[in-house]
């Protein structure tokens, strides 16, 4: 199978290895045969939605996220269409903040989003969310732990009927009040989770390889990997959530 991934706004935006789950998602579909392309997309580069196969979009900073907030929202249409058609999506802190309805950032300016999850972004006043987290995902995957890493002064309220991504068991989560973790609205995932985040866990990366697959040839099935290094970065983290 033929696999283009689209990477939106690698330069801008990249925090904390976030370019590390593209990668993760190449060599998973390479190691099974896929012949994977990864685009980068920057501000004003066109994209042909309905040649993609998985989107990423990583973390920023306030100003990182200013400099691409009217580009990505210019993007809204075809984007949306591309995700009620079913693209996995994968959207991380800085880029989940755009995803939702806005984000107000820590000087006032409020940033327009795209708006595919129903939430809404303040920068807190009470300082930053920084630590491992620890959730448990509403996705089936097995387990059902997520793990990674968060640094976000946003704090993201989900609307009612908005689904969580996963409930936090250590570290803050959308907001540090409500236990929710991140969003999903059908193969789209939005998540405060660096890392990277999906080279430790797997299985989310395999969630979105197979939705990508399903929209392709209908099939859900994913041939296992030799993975073990990742499911014992997995383990290590879980075991030591605090180090
Ligand atoms: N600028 C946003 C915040 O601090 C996003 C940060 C990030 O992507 N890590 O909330």
């Amino acid at each position: 199978m033929r696999m283009t991934i689209v990477h939106l706004y690698p330069r801008e935006m990249n925090l904390y290895g976030d370019r590390g789950n593209v990668l993760a998602l190449a060599r998973r579909a390479e190691w099974r045969g896929w012949d994977v392309s990864v685009l980068d997309v920057g501000p004003g580069d066109a994209v042909s939605w309905a040649d993609v196969d998985v989107a990423f979009i990583g973390g920023g900073e306030d100003r990182h996220q200013a400099w691409i907030a009217e580009d990505l929202v210019s993007r809204r249409d075809g984007l949306a269409a591309a995700l009620a058609d079913g693209l996995p999506l994968l959207a991380v802190c800085g880029g989940f903040q755009l995803l939702g309805r806005e984000y107000e950032a820590q000087d006032g300016r409020v940033l327009p989003g795209v708006g595919w999850f129903d939430a809404t972004t303040r920068a807190g006043v009470h300082g930053r969310h920084v630590g491992n987290v620890i959730a448990v995902a509403t996705l089936p995957l097995e387990p059902s732990t997520l793990v990674g890493f968060e640094n976000h002064a946003g704090e993201t309220a989900l609307h009612a009927g908005q689904a969580p991504l996963a409930r936090v068991t250590t570290g803050a989560g959308n907001n540090g009040r409500d236990g929710t973790e991140g969003a999903v609205r059908l193969h789209a995932v939005g998540t405060y989770l660096h890392g990277s985040l999906l080279p430790k866990n797997p299985h989310l990366a395999d969630w979105l390889l197979a939705q990508a697959q399903v929209r392709r040839t209908g099939v859900s099935d994913l041939p296992p990997l030799q993975d073990d290094c990742e499911w014992a970065a997995h383990r290590e983290r879980l075991a030591h959530p605090r180090v």
